[in-house]
């Protein structure tokens, strides 16, 4: 273990509410930081002794190259995720980002499957949600792993400057300012599916009107200024903060 513990810690914990939120079950699904002014990237680990997403602790997370690989070899045969190359791309494609996030969410998943676009069904319900749909997010159109730099690299492209895309047949990958807003854009967009899929279910879902979308985007989310890599601010850390006590009381 390195000096960087508060922000492997961070990592960790932004893994943990990932398996306790349902995005990613067992050993699937990987949160990563930017270290800041580096180009070095911590990243969720695995290996023979790694206990799932969902019980991510600060030793299950490694220190790598922006090139995927390990900044200096793990004495518990920890390695970095095959897909570490969704996280390598995304911060070399974009200096403001410094978390990503990637995990197989079924409700997600099941509109891509279904080629069904996520849509505006709902307005104050859960603005940050609402907003993935009024300004939808785009889609990397395959299935497979993202397992090469040149996978990662495609990824990136269809990323473009969003904070988000879903992955066809696979899962999401989300990313932001820092890892817990990263982790949170993932947590609105399974909430946006799970209410899309159940809407569809229960009967014929209607958007919220173009006048009520324009209102709805034009609520300032209270996000901090993108780029410094430090924890929310403002209304986010709230809402991390809540994150943050219900995996704590989870997990006794
Ligand atoms: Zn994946």
């Amino acid at each position: 273990m390195d000096d960087h513990l508060q922000l492997r810690e961070r990592v960790a914990k932004a893994c943990r509410i990932m398996g306790l939120m349902g995005l990613a079950k067992g050993v699937t699904g990987h949160a990563s930081a930017r270290i800041p002014g580096t180009d070095r990237v911590l990243v969720r680990a695995r290996g023979p002794n790694e206990l799932g997403v969902r019980f991510t602790t600060a030793e299950q997370i490694v220190e790598i190259t922006l090139d995927g690989k390990l900044a200096s070899p793990n004495d518990q045969g920890l390695k970095a995720p095959k897909e570490v190359y969704i996280h390598t791309s995304v911060y070399k494609a974009r200096p403001d980002v410094y978390g990503v996030v990637h995990a197989h969410p079924m409700n997600a998943v099941l509109f891509t499957i279904c080629r069904k676009p996520l849509r505006p069904l709902f307005g104050a319900y859960d603005p940050d949600a609402a907003k993935l749909a009024i300004s939808p997010l785009p889609i990397y159109p395959y299935s497979i792993l993202c397992d090469t730099p040149e996978r990662g690299d495609e990824l990136a492209v269809a990323l473009g400057t969003d904070k988000g895309c879903l992955m066809t047949g696979h899962g999401i990958t989300t990313c932001g300012p820092n890892v817990e807003e990263a982790t949170m854009t993932a947590i609105a967009l399974e909430e946006l599916a799970l209410v899309n899929f159940r809407a569809a279910s229960l009967g014929e879902p209607v958007d919220i009107p173009i006048d009520e979308q324009d209102f709805i985007k034009a609520i300032d989310s209270d996000l901090q200024q993108a780029g410094s890599g430090e924890p929310p601010a403002g209304r986010a850390i709230s809402q991390w903060r809540y994150y943050c006590m219900l995996e704590e009381s989870a997990s006794g």
